[in-house]
Protein backbone atom coordinates (compact mmCIF):
# COMPACT_ATOMS: atom_id res chain seq x y z
CA UNK A 1 0.00 0.00 0.00
CA UNK A 2 0.95 3.38 -0.82
CA UNK A 3 1.00 6.21 2.11
CA UNK A 4 1.30 9.72 3.01
CA UNK A 5 2.64 10.67 6.22
CA UNK A 6 3.28 14.06 7.44
CA UNK A 7 5.52 15.07 10.55
CA UNK A 8 5.23 18.59 12.19
CA UNK A 9 5.67 18.07 15.34
CA UNK A 10 9.07 20.31 16.54
CA UNK A 11 10.43 22.39 14.10
CA UNK A 12 10.88 20.05 10.94
CA UNK A 13 7.93 20.42 8.24
CA UNK A 14 8.22 16.51 6.47
CA UNK A 15 5.62 15.21 3.68
CA UNK A 16 6.61 11.61 2.26
CA UNK A 17 4.82 8.96 0.12
CA UNK A 18 6.16 5.62 1.18
CA UNK A 19 5.23 1.99 -0.54
CA UNK A 20 4.84 -0.46 1.98
CA UNK A 21 4.27 -4.38 2.31
CA UNK A 22 4.89 -7.80 3.62
CA UNK A 23 3.65 -8.02 7.56
CA UNK A 24 4.57 -7.38 10.92
CA UNK A 25 7.93 -9.71 10.59
CA UNK A 26 9.32 -9.18 7.46
CA UNK A 27 8.03 -5.64 6.63
CA UNK A 28 9.34 -3.70 3.16
CA UNK A 29 9.25 -0.42 2.71
CA UNK A 30 10.24 1.90 -0.95
CA UNK A 31 10.75 5.64 -0.49
CA UNK A 32 9.00 7.60 -3.27
CA UNK A 33 8.75 10.77 -2.28
CA UNK A 34 10.48 13.14 1.00
CA UNK A 35 10.30 16.25 1.20
CA UNK A 36 11.70 17.89 4.69
CA UNK A 37 11.93 21.47 5.20
CA UNK A 38 14.22 21.94 8.87
CA UNK A 39 13.67 25.34 10.71
CA UNK A 40 16.68 25.44 12.11
CA UNK A 41 17.95 28.93 10.91
CA UNK A 42 14.20 30.47 11.92
CA UNK A 43 14.58 29.07 15.51
CA UNK A 44 18.59 29.49 15.76
CA UNK A 45 18.07 33.48 17.56
CA UNK A 46 15.91 32.05 20.24
CA UNK A 47 18.95 29.10 20.72
CA UNK A 48 15.73 26.71 20.76
CA UNK A 49 12.58 25.70 19.36
CA UNK A 50 9.96 28.59 19.41
CA UNK A 51 6.50 27.42 19.30
CA UNK A 52 4.36 30.48 17.53
CA UNK A 53 7.30 30.54 14.66
CA UNK A 54 7.01 26.76 14.47
CA UNK A 55 3.71 26.39 14.11
CA UNK A 56 3.75 29.68 11.42
CA UNK A 57 6.55 27.77 9.46
CA UNK A 58 4.39 24.71 9.31
CA UNK A 59 1.51 26.17 7.73
CA UNK A 60 3.58 28.30 5.02
CA UNK A 61 5.78 25.01 4.14
CA UNK A 62 3.43 22.13 4.61
CA UNK A 63 1.78 22.54 1.23
CA UNK A 64 5.27 23.13 -0.69
CA UNK A 65 6.63 19.69 0.72
CA UNK A 66 3.57 17.89 -0.38
CA UNK A 67 4.47 18.96 -3.65
CA UNK A 68 7.78 18.34 -3.57
CA UNK A 69 7.21 14.40 -2.37
CA UNK A 70 4.20 14.29 -5.13
CA UNK A 71 6.80 15.39 -7.82
CA UNK A 72 9.17 12.78 -7.03
CA UNK A 73 6.88 10.14 -6.40
CA UNK A 74 5.52 10.99 -9.93
CA UNK A 75 8.80 10.81 -10.75
CA UNK A 76 9.62 7.71 -9.04
CA UNK A 77 6.67 5.69 -10.20
CA UNK A 78 7.32 7.06 -14.02
CA UNK A 79 11.10 5.63 -13.91
CA UNK A 80 9.72 2.44 -12.46
CA UNK A 81 7.02 2.32 -15.33
CA UNK A 82 9.85 2.54 -17.98
CA UNK A 83 12.25 0.41 -16.46
CA UNK A 84 9.35 -2.10 -16.16
CA UNK A 85 8.66 -1.90 -19.91
CA UNK A 86 12.55 -2.09 -20.44
CA UNK A 87 12.60 -5.52 -18.96
CA UNK A 88 9.60 -6.62 -19.84
CA UNK A 89 9.29 -9.24 -23.19
CA UNK A 90 5.37 -7.75 -23.61
CA UNK A 91 5.91 -4.23 -25.01
CA UNK A 92 2.93 -2.96 -24.85
CA UNK A 93 2.76 -2.05 -21.46
CA UNK A 94 0.56 1.02 -21.70
CA UNK A 95 2.55 3.53 -19.49
CA UNK A 96 0.01 6.43 -19.78
CA UNK A 97 -2.83 3.92 -17.52
CA UNK A 98 -0.39 2.62 -15.36
CA UNK A 99 0.39 5.82 -14.48
CA UNK A 100 -3.29 6.93 -13.86
CA UNK A 101 -3.59 4.36 -11.32
CA UNK A 102 -1.43 6.24 -9.52
CA UNK A 103 -3.49 9.66 -9.72
CA UNK A 104 -6.14 10.65 -7.32
CA UNK A 105 -9.47 12.30 -8.83
CA UNK A 106 -9.76 15.82 -6.80
CA UNK A 107 -12.62 17.31 -8.07
CA UNK A 108 -14.23 19.00 -5.35
CA UNK A 109 -17.63 19.77 -4.00
CA UNK A 110 -18.01 22.97 -3.06
CA UNK A 111 -19.62 21.52 0.33
CA UNK A 112 -15.92 19.43 0.80
CA UNK A 113 -14.56 23.31 0.07
CA UNK A 114 -16.12 24.60 2.73
CA UNK A 115 -15.26 21.81 5.24
CA UNK A 116 -11.41 21.72 4.03
CA UNK A 117 -11.15 25.55 5.09
CA UNK A 118 -13.19 24.63 8.49
CA UNK A 119 -10.75 22.53 9.52
CA UNK A 120 -8.03 24.73 8.45
CA UNK A 121 -8.94 27.97 9.57
CA UNK A 122 -6.68 28.48 12.28
CA UNK A 123 -4.03 27.61 10.55
CA UNK A 124 -3.09 31.12 8.72
CA UNK A 125 -3.77 30.76 4.60
CA UNK A 126 -3.02 26.85 5.11
CA UNK A 127 -6.84 26.00 3.76
CA UNK A 128 -6.68 28.63 0.77
CA UNK A 129 -3.16 26.86 -0.43
CA UNK A 130 -4.07 23.67 -0.09
CA UNK A 131 -7.36 23.87 -1.75
CA UNK A 132 -5.10 25.71 -4.51
CA UNK A 133 -2.73 23.12 -4.57
CA UNK A 134 -5.71 20.21 -5.16
CA UNK A 135 -6.57 22.43 -7.74
CA UNK A 136 -3.74 22.70 -9.68
CA UNK A 137 -2.02 19.17 -8.99
CA UNK A 138 -2.14 16.11 -9.67
CA UNK A 139 -2.28 13.69 -6.86
CA UNK A 140 -0.24 10.96 -6.40
CA UNK A 141 -2.79 8.14 -5.40
CA UNK A 142 -2.36 6.90 -2.16
CA UNK A 143 -4.25 4.67 0.55
CA UNK A 144 -4.06 6.08 3.73
CA UNK A 145 -2.35 9.53 5.51
CA UNK A 146 -0.59 9.04 8.81
CA UNK A 147 0.27 12.01 10.68
CA UNK A 148 2.26 12.54 14.10
CA UNK A 149 -0.40 12.84 16.78
CA UNK A 150 2.15 13.76 19.64
CA UNK A 151 3.93 13.90 21.63
CA UNK A 152 5.67 17.51 20.56
CA UNK A 153 4.76 20.91 20.67
CA UNK A 154 0.81 21.78 20.40
CA UNK A 155 0.53 24.67 17.67
CA UNK A 156 2.77 22.74 15.87
CA UNK A 157 1.25 19.05 16.08
CA UNK A 158 -2.14 20.56 15.05
CA UNK A 159 -1.39 22.21 11.78
CA UNK A 160 -0.01 18.59 10.61
CA UNK A 161 -3.21 17.10 12.27
CA UNK A 162 -5.64 19.27 10.68
CA UNK A 163 -3.54 18.90 7.49
CA UNK A 164 -4.06 15.40 7.02
CA UNK A 165 -7.70 15.42 8.54
CA UNK A 166 -8.25 18.10 5.17
CA UNK A 167 -6.14 16.22 2.91
CA UNK A 168 -8.04 12.73 4.24
CA UNK A 169 -11.57 14.73 3.72
CA UNK A 170 -10.24 15.55 0.12
CA UNK A 171 -9.18 12.32 -0.88
CA UNK A 172 -11.45 10.34 0.90
CA UNK A 173 -8.99 8.36 2.69
CA UNK A 174 -8.09 6.87 6.12
CA UNK A 175 -5.95 8.36 8.75
CA UNK A 176 -3.32 6.67 10.56
CA UNK A 177 -2.61 8.49 13.76
CA UNK A 178 1.09 7.55 14.91
CA UNK A 179 3.35 8.23 17.95
CA UNK A 180 6.36 10.22 17.10
CA UNK A 181 8.33 8.20 19.12
CA UNK A 182 7.54 4.67 17.83
CA UNK A 183 8.57 6.73 14.40
CA UNK A 184 11.67 6.93 15.88
CA UNK A 185 11.76 3.34 17.39
CA UNK A 186 10.82 2.08 13.98
CA UNK A 187 12.83 4.23 11.71
CA UNK A 188 15.37 1.20 12.32
CA UNK A 189 12.81 -0.73 9.67
CA UNK A 190 13.45 0.81 6.21
CA UNK A 191 15.26 -0.55 3.56
CA UNK A 192 17.96 0.62 1.96
CA UNK A 193 16.93 3.56 -0.42
CA UNK A 194 18.38 5.70 -2.99
CA UNK A 195 18.55 8.03 -0.43
CA UNK A 196 20.50 6.15 1.80
CA UNK A 197 22.31 4.38 -0.37
CA UNK A 198 25.53 5.47 1.01
CA UNK A 199 25.08 4.67 4.16
CA UNK A 200 26.79 1.30 5.16
CA UNK A 201 25.14 1.42 9.01
CA UNK A 202 21.81 1.48 7.29
CA UNK A 203 22.64 -0.97 4.42
CA UNK A 204 24.36 -3.13 7.01
CA UNK A 205 21.60 -4.14 8.71
CA UNK A 206 18.72 -4.66 6.28
CA UNK A 207 16.63 -8.15 6.51
CA UNK A 208 17.40 -8.62 9.89
CA UNK A 209 14.16 -9.19 12.51
CA UNK A 210 13.32 -7.36 15.62
CA UNK A 211 13.68 -10.19 18.29
CA UNK A 212 11.79 -8.96 21.18
CA UNK A 213 12.27 -8.13 24.23
CA UNK A 214 13.90 -5.13 22.93
CA UNK A 215 15.18 -2.09 24.37
CA UNK A 216 15.13 1.20 22.55
CA UNK A 217 17.07 4.06 23.49
CA UNK A 218 15.31 7.49 22.15
CA UNK A 219 17.60 10.45 22.58
CA UNK A 220 16.64 13.87 20.79
CA UNK A 221 16.39 17.63 21.63
CA UNK A 222 12.88 17.13 23.18
CA UNK A 223 13.50 13.53 24.90
CA UNK A 224 15.94 11.02 26.35
CA UNK A 225 14.13 7.86 27.07
CA UNK A 226 14.66 3.96 27.53
CA UNK A 227 11.81 1.72 26.31
CA UNK A 228 11.34 -1.64 26.62
CA UNK A 229 9.48 -3.68 24.31
CA UNK A 230 8.15 -7.19 24.67
CA UNK A 231 6.31 -7.37 21.21
CA UNK A 232 5.11 -4.71 18.67
CA UNK A 233 3.10 -2.37 19.64
CA UNK A 234 3.83 -2.94 23.36
CA UNK A 235 6.16 -0.45 25.01
CA UNK A 236 6.92 0.47 28.17
CA UNK A 237 8.74 3.08 29.23
CA UNK A 238 11.83 1.86 32.03
CA UNK A 239 13.84 4.92 32.28
CA UNK A 240 13.43 8.92 31.03
CA UNK A 241 15.80 11.96 31.59
CA UNK A 242 14.46 13.38 34.84
CA UNK A 243 15.24 17.19 33.35
CA UNK A 244 16.90 17.72 30.29
CA UNK A 245 16.72 15.93 27.23
CA UNK A 246 20.84 14.70 25.80
CA UNK A 247 19.91 16.93 22.59
CA UNK A 248 18.90 19.77 24.64
CA UNK A 249 21.86 19.56 26.95
CA UNK A 250 24.23 19.34 23.88
CA UNK A 251 22.51 22.80 22.88
CA UNK A 252 22.47 24.18 25.97
CA UNK A 253 26.69 23.62 26.51
CA UNK A 254 26.77 24.63 23.07
CA UNK A 255 25.38 27.92 24.19
CA UNK A 256 27.59 28.12 27.17
CA UNK A 257 30.57 27.72 24.67
CA UNK A 258 29.35 30.97 22.59
CA UNK A 259 27.98 28.07 19.72
CA UNK A 260 25.03 28.95 17.40
CA UNK A 261 22.22 26.30 17.62
CA UNK A 262 21.62 23.43 17.07
CA UNK A 263 24.93 22.64 19.14
CA UNK A 264 25.00 18.89 19.14
CA UNK A 265 26.63 18.81 15.48
CA UNK A 266 29.34 21.24 16.63
CA UNK A 267 29.86 19.76 19.92
CA UNK A 268 30.33 16.48 18.11
CA UNK A 269 32.95 17.75 15.68
CA UNK A 270 34.91 19.63 18.18
CA UNK A 271 35.16 16.82 20.47
CA UNK A 272 36.70 14.64 17.01
CA UNK A 273 39.06 17.55 16.67
CA UNK A 274 39.99 17.37 20.36
CA UNK A 275 40.25 13.62 19.70
CA UNK A 276 42.15 13.92 16.46
CA UNK A 277 44.88 16.10 17.30
CA UNK A 278 45.19 14.46 21.16
CA UNK A 279 44.75 18.06 22.64
CA UNK A 280 44.29 16.40 26.17
CA UNK A 281 47.74 15.72 25.96
CA UNK A 282 48.85 18.55 24.55
CA UNK A 283 46.92 21.10 26.83
CA UNK A 284 49.32 19.58 29.75
CA UNK A 285 52.62 20.27 28.11
CA UNK A 286 52.02 22.92 25.37
CA UNK A 287 54.05 25.93 27.16
CA UNK A 288 52.83 28.42 24.51
CA UNK A 289 49.66 29.14 26.51
CA UNK A 290 49.97 32.06 28.27
CA UNK A 291 47.85 30.74 30.93
CA UNK A 292 47.39 27.63 33.27
CA UNK A 293 50.32 26.31 31.52
CA UNK A 294 52.72 24.06 32.92
CA UNK A 295 50.03 22.96 35.77
CA UNK A 296 50.25 19.67 34.55
CA UNK A 297 46.08 19.31 34.29
CA UNK A 298 43.64 18.34 32.11
CA UNK A 299 41.67 21.18 32.22
CA UNK A 300 38.20 19.78 32.21
CA UNK A 301 36.81 17.06 34.52
CA UNK A 302 32.82 16.09 34.18
CA UNK A 303 30.34 14.55 36.44
CA UNK A 304 28.80 11.40 35.46
CA UNK A 305 24.96 12.33 36.83
CA UNK A 306 23.36 9.33 38.20
CA UNK A 307 25.86 6.79 37.42
CA UNK A 308 25.38 5.13 40.25
CA UNK A 309 21.42 5.10 40.62
CA UNK A 310 19.27 2.11 41.35
CA UNK A 311 17.19 2.98 38.26
CA UNK A 312 17.61 3.63 34.56
CA UNK A 313 16.57 7.25 34.57
CA UNK A 314 19.33 9.92 33.13
CA UNK A 315 19.40 13.45 34.52
CA UNK A 316 21.78 16.12 31.94
CA UNK A 317 20.60 19.63 33.57
CA UNK A 318 23.61 19.12 36.70
CA UNK A 319 26.09 18.12 33.74
CA UNK A 320 24.85 21.30 32.17
CA UNK A 321 25.16 23.14 35.24
CA UNK A 322 28.78 21.64 36.06
CA UNK A 323 30.19 23.07 32.54
CA UNK A 324 28.58 26.65 32.72
CA UNK A 325 30.92 26.69 36.66
CA UNK A 326 33.63 25.20 35.05
CA UNK A 327 33.89 28.14 32.34
CA UNK A 328 33.03 30.45 34.93
CA UNK A 329 36.07 29.24 36.91
CA UNK A 330 38.27 28.92 33.97
CA UNK A 331 37.63 32.42 32.91
CA UNK A 332 37.67 34.33 36.10
CA UNK A 333 41.40 35.53 36.28
CA UNK A 334 41.90 35.99 32.83
CA UNK A 335 43.61 39.12 31.82
CA UNK A 336 45.07 37.79 28.50
CA UNK A 337 41.53 38.42 26.89
CA UNK A 338 42.61 39.81 23.26
CA UNK A 339 45.64 36.83 22.93
CA UNK A 340 42.71 34.47 23.80
CA UNK A 341 40.09 36.04 21.56
CA UNK A 342 42.58 35.48 18.69
CA UNK A 343 42.98 31.90 19.53
CA UNK A 344 39.49 31.71 18.61
CA UNK A 345 40.48 31.59 14.79
CA UNK A 346 38.52 28.71 13.30
CA UNK A 347 36.27 30.00 10.96
CA UNK A 348 33.36 27.64 12.09
CA UNK A 349 33.55 29.47 15.98
CA UNK A 350 33.48 32.86 14.23
CA UNK A 351 29.64 33.78 13.35
CA UNK A 352 26.83 36.11 14.79
CA UNK A 353 26.75 34.45 18.02
CA UNK A 354 30.19 34.19 19.10
CA UNK A 355 30.95 36.35 21.75
CA UNK A 356 32.46 40.26 20.79
CA UNK A 357 36.02 40.23 21.40
CA UNK A 358 36.37 41.83 24.65
CA UNK A 359 34.03 39.37 26.77
CA UNK A 360 36.48 36.70 28.28
CA UNK A 361 36.29 33.47 26.01
CA UNK A 362 37.56 30.14 25.83
CA UNK A 363 41.04 29.83 23.95
CA UNK A 364 40.42 27.18 20.57
CA UNK A 365 42.17 24.31 23.04
CA UNK A 366 39.54 24.78 25.59
CA UNK A 367 36.70 24.65 23.41
CA UNK A 368 37.66 21.75 22.05
CA UNK A 369 38.89 19.74 25.28
CA UNK A 370 35.46 20.91 26.88
CA UNK A 371 33.70 19.31 23.77
CA UNK A 372 35.39 15.77 24.01
CA UNK A 373 35.20 16.02 27.68
CA UNK A 374 31.07 17.14 27.43
CA UNK A 375 30.78 14.24 24.91
CA UNK A 376 32.63 11.52 26.65
CA UNK A 377 30.15 12.09 29.66
CA UNK A 378 27.32 12.15 27.90
CA UNK A 379 28.30 8.81 26.41
CA UNK A 380 29.36 7.34 29.95
CA UNK A 381 26.08 7.98 30.88
CA UNK A 382 24.60 6.22 27.69
CA UNK A 383 26.38 3.73 27.76
CA UNK A 384 26.22 2.60 31.34
CA UNK A 385 22.48 2.88 31.75
CA UNK A 386 21.62 1.01 28.13
CA UNK A 387 24.01 -1.49 29.00
CA UNK A 388 22.29 -2.08 32.64
CA UNK A 389 19.04 -2.01 31.19
CA UNK A 390 20.15 -4.63 28.16
CA UNK A 391 21.11 -7.07 31.28
CA UNK A 392 18.51 -6.93 33.39
CA UNK A 393 15.58 -7.06 30.81
CA UNK A 394 17.50 -9.77 28.85
CA UNK A 395 16.71 -7.62 25.93
CA UNK A 396 18.11 -9.47 22.23
CA UNK A 397 17.84 -6.13 20.35
CA UNK A 398 18.50 -2.84 20.68
CA UNK A 399 17.29 -0.18 18.90
CA UNK A 400 18.56 3.53 19.06
CA UNK A 401 16.87 6.82 17.72
CA UNK A 402 16.47 10.05 17.97
CA UNK A 403 18.75 13.40 16.49
CA UNK A 404 21.39 12.74 18.92
CA UNK A 405 22.54 8.97 17.59
CA UNK A 406 23.68 11.51 14.67
CA UNK A 407 27.11 11.54 16.87
CA UNK A 408 29.78 9.29 15.91
CA UNK A 409 31.07 9.05 19.09
CA UNK A 410 27.83 7.32 20.59
CA UNK A 411 27.10 5.43 18.10
CA UNK A 412 30.53 3.66 17.73
CA UNK A 413 29.97 3.32 21.58
CA UNK A 414 26.78 2.10 21.26
CA UNK A 415 28.34 -0.21 18.31
CA UNK A 416 30.71 -1.34 21.24
CA UNK A 417 28.49 -1.97 23.78
CA UNK A 418 26.61 -4.73 20.64
CA UNK A 419 29.77 -6.57 20.54
CA UNK A 420 30.15 -7.04 24.48
CA UNK A 421 26.53 -8.05 24.96
CA UNK A 422 25.65 -9.72 21.61
CA UNK A 423 22.71 -7.54 21.40
CA UNK A 424 21.77 -7.09 18.03
CA UNK A 425 21.98 -3.23 17.05
CA UNK A 426 19.78 -1.45 15.13
CA UNK A 427 20.13 2.35 14.36
CA UNK A 428 18.97 4.64 11.28
CA UNK A 429 20.70 5.97 9.21
CA UNK A 430 21.42 9.55 9.69
CA UNK A 431 18.90 11.44 7.45
CA UNK A 432 16.10 8.70 9.02
CA UNK A 433 18.02 9.85 12.72
CA UNK A 434 16.70 13.43 13.12
CA UNK A 435 12.65 14.23 12.93
CA UNK A 436 11.40 12.99 9.15
CA UNK A 437 8.39 11.69 7.75
CA UNK A 438 9.26 8.60 6.69
CA UNK A 439 9.90 7.22 10.34
CA UNK A 440 5.33 8.15 10.54
CA UNK A 441 4.53 6.37 7.43
CA UNK A 442 6.75 3.30 8.46
CA UNK A 443 4.85 3.40 11.99
CA UNK A 444 1.85 4.33 10.03
CA UNK A 445 2.14 0.86 7.84
CA UNK A 446 2.58 -1.17 11.09
CA UNK A 447 -0.30 0.20 12.81
CA UNK A 448 -2.39 -0.03 9.30
CA UNK A 449 -1.24 -4.20 9.56
CA UNK A 450 -1.96 -4.73 12.89
CA UNK A 451 -5.49 -2.92 12.27
CA UNK A 452 -4.71 -0.66 15.16
CA UNK A 453 -8.50 0.72 16.62
CA UNK A 454 -7.59 4.40 16.63
CA UNK A 455 -7.26 4.72 12.46
CA UNK A 456 -10.17 6.87 11.17
CA UNK A 457 -11.75 5.79 8.31
CA UNK A 458 -12.76 8.34 5.85
CA UNK A 459 -16.74 7.24 6.42
CA UNK A 460 -16.43 8.95 10.23
CA UNK A 461 -14.31 12.15 9.01
CA UNK A 462 -17.49 12.41 6.79
CA UNK A 463 -20.41 11.00 8.62
CA UNK A 464 -20.98 14.17 10.77
CA UNK A 465 -22.15 17.20 8.96
CA UNK A 466 -20.80 21.07 9.92
CA UNK A 467 -18.54 19.20 13.05
CA UNK A 468 -16.43 16.98 12.03
CA UNK A 469 -15.14 13.82 14.31
CA UNK A 470 -12.22 14.24 16.41
CA UNK A 471 -11.31 10.71 16.35
CA UNK A 472 -8.42 9.87 18.63
CA UNK A 473 -6.65 13.30 18.08
CA UNK A 474 -7.85 15.46 20.88
CA UNK A 475 -6.74 18.24 22.98
CA UNK A 476 -6.57 15.80 26.50
CA UNK A 477 -5.12 12.62 24.19
CA UNK A 478 -2.12 14.95 23.36
CA UNK A 479 -1.86 16.61 26.84
CA UNK A 480 -1.34 12.63 27.95
CA UNK A 481 1.22 11.94 25.51
CA UNK A 482 3.05 15.47 26.75
CA UNK A 483 2.83 14.12 30.69
CA UNK A 484 3.59 10.55 30.70
CA UNK A 485 6.00 9.71 27.76
CA UNK A 486 3.07 7.27 26.80
CA UNK A 487 3.67 5.56 24.21
CA UNK A 488 0.89 3.38 23.06
CA UNK A 489 -1.92 5.07 20.99
P1 LIG B 1 13.92 17.10 18.50
O1 LIG B 1 13.01 17.31 17.37
O2 LIG B 1 13.31 16.42 19.67
O3 LIG B 1 14.69 18.33 18.86
P2 LIG B 1 15.65 15.66 16.65
O4 LIG B 1 15.46 14.19 16.53
O5 LIG B 1 15.23 16.54 15.53
O6 LIG B 1 15.05 16.09 18.04
O7 LIG B 1 17.19 15.94 16.93
C1 LIG B 1 17.71 17.24 17.12
C2 LIG B 1 18.67 17.21 18.29
O8 LIG B 1 19.76 16.32 17.99
C3 LIG B 1 19.28 18.56 18.61
O9 LIG B 1 19.25 18.75 20.01
C4 LIG B 1 20.71 18.43 18.10
O10 LIG B 1 21.64 19.24 18.81
C5 LIG B 1 20.98 16.97 18.33
N1 LIG B 1 22.04 16.49 17.46
C6 LIG B 1 22.07 16.44 16.11
N2 LIG B 1 23.26 15.98 15.66
C7 LIG B 1 24.01 15.72 16.76
C8 LIG B 1 25.33 15.24 16.98
N3 LIG B 1 26.15 14.93 15.98
N4 LIG B 1 25.76 15.12 18.27
C9 LIG B 1 24.95 15.43 19.30
N5 LIG B 1 23.71 15.90 19.16
C10 LIG B 1 23.23 16.05 17.91
MG1 LIG C 1 13.74 18.33 15.41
Amino acid sequence: MKILSIETSCDETAVSIIEASGDLNSPRFTILGNALYSQISTHAEYGGVFPALAKREHTLNLVPMLKLATEEAFEHASKATQNGAENSTNQTTNKKSENAQETANTELSAELRAQILEILSRENDLGPALLDFLDTHEVFGIDAIAVTQGPGLEPALWVGISFAKALALALNKPIIPVNHMEGHIVSVLTESTELDRNDDIHNSKTNRAVQFPALALLISGGHTELVLSKDWHQYEVIGQTVDDAVGEAFDKVARLMNLPYPGGPKISRLAAESRAENLREKYKTDTTLSYDAGLGEYPWTLPRPMLKSSDFNFSFSGLKTAVLYAVKDKLKNRTDIADISANISTKELHSEHIASKDTPQLSEIEIKTLAEEFENAVTDVLVHKTRKAIEETNAQTLIIGGGVIANTHIREAFKKVADQTGVQLFTPSVSLSTDNSVMIGVAGYLRWIAKDKGILMPENLRKIDGTLDNGDFSMEKLAEFRANGNLSL
